[in-house]
């Protein structure tokens, strides 16, 4: 176990008010890529760059190849929790953490147990007639050929945040309010560059701000204890 380790250790075991922020690196241990990182074959078979493709505009303009690259690159029905996962709805469990705030959209959490998941960019498991508002399950889109109608003909959406359109204004919300009254805030996987990661950071008032992720971020933090390693891998020795 290395200090540093040892200091998180520390840390989680002498608090009963962790708050969790987790982007895509949280997933990656369960083979879930960063859709944003692209790689050789991509260009081979997407004219446009993902935050292109995933926007509201490009959704409601060229639905089919929204949907295609959709199915693509960002459902991943058989991926399974990983290690940091598991932690986390162990420590909610215990009475330990209050709230897991997650960039991803894949359900992992919830499938691993955690109950208080704030999902500020929605779910791939979701999804709803935009014309009658009947939802559906991710196998709908999955096993559709193109555009997914429902019974109804109307088009049926992903439950996801796209680029262009905001966050839901209730999730938000309680998202400020578990990191505010926060002890420990623990920010692992993303690069805190991506909004609306940096400016909920700036929420937290205490003085055990844990940064965990596999490449180093210079200078961008004030995090009380850095920790570079994979997520799961770490949270595992806890
Ligand atoms: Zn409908």
């Amino acid at each position: 176990m290395t200090d540093e380790i040892r200091r998180l250790k520390d840390i989680i075991d002498g608090s009963g008010n962790i708050v969790f922020f987790g982007g895509a690196g949280v997933s990656t241990e369960s083979g879930i890529p960063d859709f944003r990182s692209v790689d050789g074959l991509y260009h081979q078979q997407w004219d446009e760059p993902p935050e292109t493709i995933l926007s509201h505009s490009y959704y409601e303009r060229h639905p089919e190849n929204f949907f295609a690259f959709y199915r693509a690159k960002l459902l991943c029905p058989d991926a399974k929790p990983n290690a940091a996962h598991r932690k986390l709805a162990e420590w909610e469990r215990a009475g330990k953490l209050k709230a897991v705030i997650t960039q991803n959209i894949d359900g992992l959490h919830q499938a691993a147990g955690s109950r208080e998941v704030l999902e500020l960019h929605g779910s791939t498991l979701r999804s709803y007639c935009e014309k009658c508002g009947r939802f559906y399950g991710v196998d709908t889109i999955l096993h559709s050929a193109d555009v997914p109608l429902c019974a109804c003909g109307g088009r049926i959406k992903p439950d996801v945040v796209l680029y262009e359109e905001g966050l839901n204004e209730d999730t938000l919300y309680r998202a400020v309010k578990y990191i505010s009254e926060a002890d420990v805030l623990i920010i692992a996987g993303t690069s805190l560059a991506v909004y609306p990661a940096a400016g909920l950071v700036n929420y937290y008032r205490g003085h055990k701000l844990v940064v965990i992720n596999k490449t180093p971020l210079e200078g961008r933090t004030r995090a009380d204890l850095v920790i570079t390693g994979a997520v799961g891998e770490t949270l595992a020795q806890l």
